[in-house]
């Protein structure tokens, strides 16, 4: 079953060892934010270091694994469609756009979205990490410049991930205006469980 996050908005929910995560950008141009956790111990959680490290790649897609800052794997990315997601940048916050975007007033974020739909497993602000920004299209110049452009996803693009362990997985419509190319879409996911006998 397809769920739907509303724009500007986050899920929290737990996947079992073996079972599959899609995460489906519906309209195009719309970025995903995901953390995940140990189920069995929330101190164990995913970890750009050394993902970057042990895929030896910082363009993270189809065939990689994403892994615990335990140095075990969490996720194997099964299918990418679009092939472009970022793995260097933490989710955007309230500071986010008082500080890139000079923004003082409230903005929906995705880490207010991460650690509210997460407090339910036990998990904490300060216990967020840097995320698996799905479909963000970060560029990196020789000099070592980033910057964020649109998103390469079109319309029904997805990426198909198969649990490595049981996990707790928090998940994002990213509310950034310039991850999203000026717009927000909601995202769709779906969880394919096993097949029990
Ligand atoms: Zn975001």
């Amino acid at each position: 079953m397809i769920k739907e996050i509303p724009i500007q908005s986050g899920t929290a929910f737990k996947i079992l060892k073996g079972e599959k995560l899609k995460v489906i950008d519906p309209k195009g141009e719309q970025v995903s934010d995901m953390v995940l956790f140990n189920e069995k111990d929330i101190r164990e959680k995913i970890s750009s270091g050394k993902t970057l490290d042990f895929e030896e790649s910082l363009l993270i897609t189809q065939g990689h694994f994403l892994w615990s800052n335990r140095s075990r794997k969490m996720m194997k990315i099964l299918e990418d469609t679009n092939g472009r997601n970022d793995f260097l940048l933490a989710p955007c916050s309230p500071e986010t756009f008082q500080i890139m975007y000079n923004n003082p007033t409230y903005h929906p974020s995705c880490f207010e979205n991460l650690y509210t739909h997460l407090k339910a497993f036990g998990i904490e602000p300060d216990d967020i990490p840097t995320a698996f920004n799905i479909f963000m299209n970060v560029q990196f110049a020789e000099d070592g410049k980033l910057s964020v452009r649109p998103p390469m996803s079109t319309a029904g693009d997805y990426v198909l991930l198969e649990a490595q362990m049981d996990l707790i997985v928090g998940l994002t419509a990213c509310s950034a205006e310039d991850s999203n190319n000026g717009s927000f879409k909601p995202i769709h996911y779906e969880i394919i469980r096993r097949d029990t006998p």
